[in-house]
């Protein structure tokens, strides 16, 4: 490998993807997620980003829609909920299979909802996916066994899938898709792309991890403990991760 890993992407620009989680590596985590803003030093070095290299796109747990609500920018793709979701020159569509669970995801979203509520978590329903968010919750660690004993329970029985991210129990449709697949099958749309590198602070970010060229973990005190191991580049926080964007936004 070359000395700089980035090199063959500011290299060759035109041939490089940048994919990029949202929460966490571009905007720093906050108490609730309508709180979250990409800094405006960061959306100016993505706005540089997205007019040289051959394919910019953002891979978020939040629906589609409100990723590109925190990245207002032109000419950029959204993978949203975990990647059952891709938003495209403003047409939004679905993973295949993902329409038929719509409305089982909305009524196991109210049927956890009290649930999270006795514990001071709370119930976002994203349509194709549902989050149960426990940052705000007084007792995380007792949030997290309640929900195990209470809620997983209700997920399982309505035959949906389920994950932990990062203060989140994730549940979605029982369909093979995540960051990983909705990546590749976005690459798949794009040919001309020799490269790709995904930026990820999660454990959902672990499978777009495995399918690129190169994987940047953006840590903190929070990161799982795979994350670094299966990156081959590590930077501090979403600050860190700004300089490696400028880095790559002044190539020649
Ligand atoms: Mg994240």
């Amino acid at each position: 490998m070359a000395s700089n890993p980035l090199a063959p992407f500011r290299e060759d620009p035109a041939g490089s993807a940048i994919l990029l989680d949202v929460d966490g590596t571009l905007a720093p985590i906050v108490d609730h997620p309508d709180l979250s803003v990409v800094p405006p030093a960061t959306l100016e070095v993505i706005e540089r980003l997205a007019q040289r290299y051959g394919l910019v796109a953002f891979v978020s747990g939040r629906t589609a829609v409100d990723a590109a609500r925190l990245v207002p920018v032109i000419g950029v793709r959204f993978i949203g909920n975990h990647g059952f979701e891709l938003l495209e020159d403003g047409v939004l569509q679905h993973a295949p299979g993902v329409d038929e669970w719509l409305p089982i995801v909305a009524s196991t979203a109210r049927a956890i909802a009290p649930i999270a509520a006795e514990v001071g978590a709370w119930v976002e329903d994203k349509g194709a996916t549902l989050s149960v968010h426990l940052r705000e919750a007084p007792d995380p660690v007792y949030a997290h066994e309640v929900l195990v004993m209470r809620a997983v329970p209700l997920i399982n029985a309505a035959g949906l899938g389920w994950r932990w991210g990062r203060m989140t129990l994730e549940a979605h449709p029982p369909l093979a898709r995540d960051k990983g697949t909705a990546v590749q099958h976005l690459l798949a749309q794009h040919p001309t792309i020799l490269r790709s590198l995904y930026a990820g602070d999660d454990e959902t970010d672990l499978d777009a991890f495995s399918v690129v060229d190169l994987a940047i973990a953006v840590t903190s005190g929070e990161a799982p403990p795979d994350l670094v191991a299966a990156a081959a580049i590590a930077v501090a926080g979403p600050a860190g991760l700004l300089k490696l964007l400028e880095a790559l936004a002044d190539s020649e």
